[in-house]
């Protein structure tokens, strides 16, 4: 007998954890039903997501309040879901450009709504928990896609005094729910690693702290239990991209007010993973981290997760870049010497910020053996040098999309120069673009300049770095790049 309860002991935990990672599986085979699928990159407005929330009242067990509007007077509302006694409280986007969880918050309304095998787990959470979402905290930075608020103040730093309309509304909802739970759903740098890892940090957890001291109070305690939980199965879908997020006390932010309010709150920060620039593998990853934490909310699992499992994941770092490359032979100043180069490259907004093109620049030189690169090259044995710009100004773009581009590299260069009109900052052409004057990219390799290179190996050009995209000169075409127009 005595043998039988320690063997149930011992298979217990095993079990459960098995059946939440069966439940997680399953969840993933069917997430396409789910998908909300009028949203598929990450620059949609408040006017894209307002009809899919509104059109939740006529659906059965969903309530949809406008809970008040931002500063431009764009409506944010509170969808809520359930009739259990836990209060759960989900609020994303409060950074304008910080869109995947409302991403994720679209396809979990569409798995609420469903009616299908899941049915068992919906009754369960139904009758167990109160879900609240405040998708789109900021609908006025959404639109413009930035992370500040309208009047260009940072929501996140306003729990406190609470100048914005938004964050003044976010916290009155939360002071009316009194809710047990809370999620605070972020977007972080695509450029975190998982500690000194070359694996970006796709997911980022906390526990937000309540004091200087990092104190675990008993609310805190919870959050964190769920955290370990949320770690061990969601890990199987993205072994070795879940870090900690710094977990530095802020006194003027959300997550840490209301853990110390008594709401066990759970910050989830979205970062990067290789080749989902839209974030879409991240959302669906959102999705399962969230319903999974709904069961064990539910299932009162939660409790029995072990904390040192928090304790021991490791924390954001950033040794991580776009591209580096690696072991170049550079001669300048009469030196001959062997670099690395790192590049970044950050977006720009355009079409009323519907759309983005990429800037680059050289984030580092020298010695970068301890940062990753999503992309990387070795490039040993090649000699980098830079490219120049074609002396003669071209009067149209027509007359540059017939150039031979292979032909311009092996000549050296990546830049021409253009005299007639354009009205935008980047082209699809693998050669950038000065307006006006023929100007020659700066000698020296250096952080903050611009990435264009050419890389040769003896007397045969190798690869041609355009705006930080390497190409092929022999197929003189981008993959998914863009270069610049330079004024
Ligand atoms: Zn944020």
């Amino acid at each position: 007998m005595l043998k039988f309860i320690l063997k149930l002991i011992l298979i217990f935990p095993m079990i459960t954890s098995a059946q939440d990672l069966d439940f997680l599986k399953s969840l993933d085979q069917q997430y396409d039903s789910y998908r909300e699928k009028s949203i598929s990159h990450r620059r949609f407005k408040h006017s894209d997501i307002k009809p899919l929330i509104t059109s939740l009242e006529d659906k059965i067990f969903f309530t949809v309040k406008k809970a008040g509007v931002s500063a431009e007077k764009r409506e944010i509302y509170l969808v809520s879901w359930g009739e259990g006694p836990v209060k759960v409280f989900l609020w994303s986007q409060m950074h304008g450009d910080e869109p995947t969880a409302t991403m994720a918050l679209l396809d979990i309304f569409n798995f609420l709504k469903a009616d299908d095998s899941f049915n068992d787990f919906r009754n369960l959470i139904h009758n167990k928990l109160t879900i609240y979402f405040m998708p789109m905290v900021n609908p006025d930075g959404a639109d413009i896609y930035q992370r500040r608020n309208i009047f260009e103040i940072d929501i996140n730093r306003d729990a406190v005094r609470q100048q914005t309309p938004e964050g003044e509304l976010l916290m009155s909802v939360f002071d009316s729910l009194k809710s047990d739970f809370g999620f605070n759903l972020h977007d972080q740098s695509t450029r975190y690693s998982v500690g000194n890892s070359s694996k970006p940090a796709t997911l980022s957890f906390l526990a937000p702290t309540v004091d200087y001291e990092k104190s675990v109070s008993p609310v805190r305690e919870d959050a964190i239990k769920l955290i370990s939980g949320i770690y061990k199965n969601i890990s199987n879908f993205i072994p070795g991209h879940i870090a900690k997020y710094t977990d530095d006390f802020e006194p003027r932010a959300f997550g840490d007010n209301f853990q110390k309010m008594g709401a066990r709150t759970i910050l989830i920060e979205s970062g990067g993973y290789k080749d989902d620039p839209e974030k879409q593998l991240i959302r669906k990853l959102n999705f399962l981290s969230l319903l999974y934490s709904f069961k064990s909310i539910a299932e009162g699992t939660y409790k029995k997760e072990d904390p040192a499992v928090y304790e021991k994941i490791p924390f954001n770092e950033k040794f991580i870049m776009d591209i580096v490359l690696r072991n170049l032979k550079y001669k300048n100043a009469g030196h001959e010497y062997t670099i690395d180069i790192g590049i970044n490259r950050e977006e720009e907004n355009y079409n009323d910020a519907k759309d983005f093109y990429y800037k680059s620049s050289v984030e580092d030189v020298g010695d970068l053996s301890v940062f990753y690169g999503y992309e990387e090259y070795d490039l040993k044995g090649m000699e980098i040098i830079v490219g120049k710009t074609y002396p003669q100004p071209f009067n149209s773009l027509q007359e540059i999309e017939k150039l031979d581009f292979s032909e311009l590299y092996q000549e050296g260069y990546t830049n021409v120069a253009l005299t007639g009109k354009v009205s935008q900052g980047f082209t699809k052409l693998p050669i950038n673009i000065f307006y006006k004057t023929a100007e020659d990219e700066p000698l020296n390799i250096k952080p903050e300049e611009r990435a264009n290179f050419i890389i040769k190996k003896d007397n045969e050009i190798k690869f041609v770095v355009i705006n930080g995209f390497v190409i092929d000169p022999m197929k003189p075409q981008f993959k998914t790049g863009n270069a610049l127009i330079i004024k």
